[in-house]
């Protein structure tokens, strides 16, 4: 086993790097043992997320457990090691035609532990769902060292606590993800992303409404604001004050050609002044920069809101008012917003984030937490992530199952804090 101590924001004494199940269990039976803190990590994209840790610990990246270990392709599903590159996944898919519909910002580094742990969705989460919906089994070891599994190798599998669902977005604080079972899709044979400029918010909300009611199955539906986009290749907008909604298309080449007629048509009946269709290559690489929004350790703040769908356009418009120079991404058929602050001062954490944002997406039937903050932002756990909706005290009776010493992850997540 190579040790090693790579520059990250994670209070490391030092890192190893398993290469066996094997090696990641005795690994976290001996912190087990001696009480000391395990930070997992894949590829290393998305370690700020949740509180900063504080307590030195050892590192375990999974990047030495990158193996495919079955792949019946007849059956659409795969079993692969966790440090597996989300890219090299889907290179090793796309040989058979098939692809597993995650999305992850640099998927040449975003391993799926990572991504499963992170419960990370990109712009396709309204056609495809998320990693809940793809992983039918999964092999992870407990903060005792103590291998576990959930679900199993075929797509019907009931039986026993759906652990599948459980470690999807915990954050790594569980359970070490070592083996994931995944279902698979078809490759779609097209692609094409329509973007228009609705003349105001008004016109967003009633495009968006027709979304819903037309023929038109889309994979993908943003609505983008704000200066983050300027610069933005394929998707900058006319103008730094623009609305700019997207509209992703996949199927096979016949139904693309339909599906983009008809959209196109209802955008030209409802007087949308500015439309575009991008063709299959530019529109992948629109949905990296929109699947990109918000990460990077360059923005003051980013916040994650969701909210139900109707609500969401009423509310970007409210913020819009109350920060003109906050710039928004919104997954718009899933009712989620992306708000990124390129400056927030420590103060507007109360005044702006506390008392009004916050506030804001749970009277618009969601919540609100800080998806990643800049260094000069001491963000409390009440900040990030926001009062206890009632179920903290089963979520941390959870996790004395399975880390009775509270060794995986400490202080990144919402336990510990009445
Ligand atoms: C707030 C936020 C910021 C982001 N910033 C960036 C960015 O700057 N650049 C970028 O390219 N993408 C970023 N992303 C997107 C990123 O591509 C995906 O979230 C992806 O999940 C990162 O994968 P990773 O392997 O790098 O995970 P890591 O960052 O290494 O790990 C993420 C979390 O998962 C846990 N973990 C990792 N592997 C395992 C495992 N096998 N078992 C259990 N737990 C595990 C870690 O402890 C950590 O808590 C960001 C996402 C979020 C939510």
């Amino acid at each position: 086993m190579t040790v090693h101590s790579p520059p990250c924001p994670l209070p490391l004494a030092d890192t190893a790097l398993p290469t066996e199940q094997r090696e990641v269990e005795e690994l976290l039976a001996d912190a087990h043992a001696a009480r000391r803190p395990v930070y997992p990590i894949g590829g290393g994209l998305a370690l700020e997320f949740g509180l900063p840790p504080r307590a030195p610990g050892l590192g375990v990246r999974l990047t030495g457990l990158a193996r495919v270990l079955d792949y019946p392709a007849r059956d659409l599903t795969i079993t692969v090691e966790s440090g597996i590159t989300l890219a090299a996944l889907q290179q090793t898919l796309a040989a058979e035609g098939q692809w597993l519909p995650l999305e992850a910002h640099q998927p040449q580094a975003a391993t799926l532990g990572g991504v499963l742990a992170v419960n990370f969705s990109g712009p396709r989460r309204f056609g495809y769902g998320t990693a809940r919906d793809y992983v039918i089994g999964i092999t992870a070891v407990d903060g005792r060292g103590k291998p576990f599994r959930g679900g199993g190798r075929v797509v019907k599998n009931v039986a026993g606590y759906d652990f599948c669902k459980l470690l999807v977005g915990s954050l790594g604080t569980l359970g070490i993800i070592t083996q994931v079972t995944l279902k698979l899709r078809p490759r779609p044979e097209e692609r094409a992303l329509l973007l228009c400029e609705p003349a105001d918010w008004d016109q967003a909300e009633k495009l968006l409404e027709g979304l819903v009611r037309s023929a038109v199955v889309p994979v993908s539906i943003d609505l983008l604001c704000g200066s983050a986009w300027t610069g933005a290749e394929e998707l900058a907008p006319s103008n730094a004050q623009a609305l700019l909604l997207g509209v992703g298309l996949e199927g096979s080449r016949q139904e693309v050609s339909w599906l983009v007629e008809e959209l196109t048509s209802a955008w030209q009946a409802a007087g949308v002044p500015r439309f575009r269709t991008l063709d299959p290559a530019a529109s992948l690489r629109a949905w990296e920069l929109l699947t990109g929004f918000g990460c990077g350790r360059q923005a003051a703040l980013v916040l994650k809101l969701n909210v139900r769908p109707s609500r969401l356009v009423s509310l970007m418009a409210m913020l819009r008012e109350l920060a003109p120079d906050c710039s928004m991404a919104a997954r718009a058929g899933s009712g989620i917003l992306l708000v990124q602050f390129e400056e927030f001062q420590p103060s507007d954490i109360s005044k702006l984030l506390i008392g009004r944002i916050r506030p804001a997406a749970i009277a618009a039937g969601g919540a609100c937490v800080v998806w990643a903050a800049g260094p000069g932002l001491e963000a409390t756990h009440q900040a990030v992530f926001g009062p206890d909706p009632g179920d903290r005290a089963m979520m941390r009776a959870v996790k004395s199952q399975f880390d009775p010493a509270g060794i995986l992850n400490p202080g990144r997540y919402i336990y510990g804090v009445a």
